[in-house]
């Protein structure tokens, strides 16, 4: 019999892995309350005509990627249902949003969830099938002023400082503006009649988008196509004075917390309710897959699927693309060792090497205790691979209360007294910088 895997496309979490997710979710707990946004933890599942009109039927995530079955019927006389795992999560909190009736007492609601989402894409790095989100939305009744730019600026301050302080550096802020519902009739017009002399000389999808919807022809990855896509209109052109005004107070604002970004008039999500402030976060670690975050206004989103009208905002972090920037980034893997190894020299030193490590423990380090039945190298060899730190323990260090420890990223070995040692394992080097916060 063949060994069962896991399925193409998904895949276990395993310490010391899962040790910096909790850090990733636990960071972003704790950013995120500063905002007074409350958790929401929607079912995994839902109706599949949630997506295919919450994200729209066009969309390759609607045609192409979706895990979608028929529930069997309760009785005879039911229909079955169709079901399909979430792609995403931003429909299932609107759903909430107008089942719970959580825009009548006309508040801003901003609610964020973690959680896996499932899309049947081609797997490959930073690409998978099963890949978890971190996301907000900010939504509420108009009244609530959830249409205002303001609300804008600040989901998107919150982002830069929730990955300056997980310590992601050199993170890039795209935007955009699509306009309003009324603006975008007339771009996508203008779209469509460029198209047809284009698009014949563009990839078969492209020449697909040109006629069902061609605000995804600007999504279009394939380099071929690129210098033809530059040629096209763009819909900064087509912005009526009220969305030139919003995107421009934005803008403003963020230039007031001094949050840089770029704004990329390519940037567009080709969904009918995605209207005005659109962006994304790369990192330029993540080779092909670089997008980190998505995000943007769905102002029509609440109508779209049978709700009042019900401005909103909101972004989805990739949580997979996220770990792993930050474990190619060196403090990220310093974070998942243990603080220091403590290595008795000698077997007779073991039991007082237990006792320092539990001092030690018991001040918050994590430490790994070795044996002194190992040679000096080995026990060097093992530290090197535990922790960032190795603690040298032997009987002319227990008389004297000073310690030997060397530093595994930098080769620096010092003398330290026991009095001095917590808080000595306790600096981990240079913090991150604050990105451009
Ligand atoms: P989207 O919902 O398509 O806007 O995606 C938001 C973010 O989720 C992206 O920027 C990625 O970081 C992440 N993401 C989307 N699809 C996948 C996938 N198949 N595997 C891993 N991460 C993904």
């Amino acid at each position: 019999m063949s060994t069962l895997k896991a399925v193409r496309g998904t895949r276990d979490l395993l310490p010391p892995e899962t040790e910096l997710w909790n850090r990733v979710e636990e960071t972003a707990r704790r950013v995120f309350a500063r905002y007074h946004f409350g958790e929401i933890r929607t079912p995994i599942f839902e109706d599949t005509s949630l997506f295919a009109r919450g994200v729209g039927e066009e969309t390759d995530i609607v045609s192409k990627e979706m895990y979608t079955w028929e529930d069997r019927a309760r009785a005879q006389s039911e229909k079955a249902q169709s079901l399909t795992l979430r792609p995403e999560n931003t429909a299932g909190v609107v759903r909430a949003y107008i089942e719970h009736k959580l825009g009548d007492k006309g508040l801003l609601q901003k609610l964020f969830y973690i959680g896996p989402q499932f899309r049947r894409e081609r797997p490959q790095k930073g690409r998978y099938r099963q890949f978890w989100q971190i996301g907000a939305e900010v939504i509420g009744p108009p009244s609530s002023g959830s249409e205002s730019p303001l609300r804008d600026a600040e989901v998107l301050e919150m982002l830069a400082s929730f990955l300056n302080e997980l310590g992601i550096r050199d993170w890039k802020l795209t935007l955009n503006s699509v306009g309003s519902a009324s603006d975008r009739p007339r771009y996508i017009e203008a779209l469509r009649e460029a198209l047809k002399e284009n698009a014949p000389g563009m990839c078969v999808d492209c020449q697909r988008r040109a006629e069902t919807n061609p605000l995804r022809v600007l999504d279009c990855k394939v380099p071929e196509d690129q210098p033809i896509i530059e040629t096209l209109p763009k819909i900064a052109e087509y912005l009526d004075d009220d969305s030139k005004a919003r995107f421009a107070a934005v803008c403003a604002a963020l230039d007031a917390c001094a949050v840089s970004y770029e704004v990329n008039p390519r940037l567009v999500r080709g969904l009918d309710y995605y209207t005005r402030t659109t962006f994304e976060f790369s990192h330029g670690e993540l080779g092909a897959q670089n997008a980190l975050v998505g995000g943007g206004r769905y102002d029509g989103l609440s109508e779209a699927i049978g709700g009042s009208k019900a401005p909103g905002i909101g972004f989805a972090i990739g949580e997979d693309r996220l770990i792993l920037t930050l474990q190619a980034q060196a403090e990220a893997v310093a974070e998942g060792s243990a603080d220091a190894y403590v290595a008795p020299l000698g077997e007779a030193m073991n039991a007082a090497a237990l006792e320092l490590a539990r001092y030690l423990r018991q001040a918050g380090l994590r430490i790994e205790l070795g044996d002194g039945g190992f040679r000096l190298k080995k026990s060097f060899e093992m530290g090197n691979k535990l922790a960032r730190k190795i603690v040298l323990f032997g009987e002319d260090e227990q008389k004297s209360g000073i310690l030997t420890v060397k530093d595994f990223a930098t080769g620096e070995q010092v003398k330290v007294a026991r009095e001095e040692l917590v808080h000595h394992l306790r600096a981990k080097g240079d913090a991150p910088p604050q990105g451009r916060l």
